[in-house]
């Protein structure tokens, strides 16, 4: 990982719960020290904050806007929406420099999060048919 993206890094983690950081600052270290989870790839924290805007533009995806839709929460309603925020997404960055968000990698992560703290819910163990994979809550 670049500096540049070690800054956004700790960016993004100063606006998320204590709580949920530590947790994933525990996940993370234990993936980063088993060699066969460091070959398939390197956790890192796509978004943990956002503001209500995007929430809402985040809402049209999938409804007024092309693509799959990939949040049932509106401005304000997700635990992304506060301040430091509750949620954050998880992605992998591969060793050809491409970001992944394989099922099989996002389960093994949640295992370490929910090992790391038990208060931790992992979008994948939502009820339904939705399943929110790269996301992490408390
Ligand atoms: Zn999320």
């Amino acid at each position: 990982m670049t500096v540049a993206q070690r800054v956004r890094q700790a960016e993004r983690l100063a606006q998320v719960r204590p709580a949920l950081v530590e947790a994933y600052q525990v996940a993370l270290r234990r993936w980063m020290g088993d060699p066969v989870l460091m070959a398939q790839g390197l956790p890192f924290v796509t978004e943990g904050y956002r503001g209500a805007g995007r929430q809402d533009e985040l809402y049209t995806h999938g409804r007024s806007a092309p693509g799959p839709i990939v949040t049932y929460k509106r401005g304000g309603e997700s635990k992304h929406n506060s301040l430091p925020s509750r949620a954050l997404d998880v992605a992998f960055m591969l060793a050809d420099g491409e970001v992944s968000w394989s099922p099989t990698l996002l389960g093994k992560f949640a295992r370490l999060m929910k090992a790391a703290d038990a208060r931790v819910r992992w979008g994948g163990d939502f009820p339904g048919d939705f399943k929110d994979r790269p996301h992490f809550e408390v």
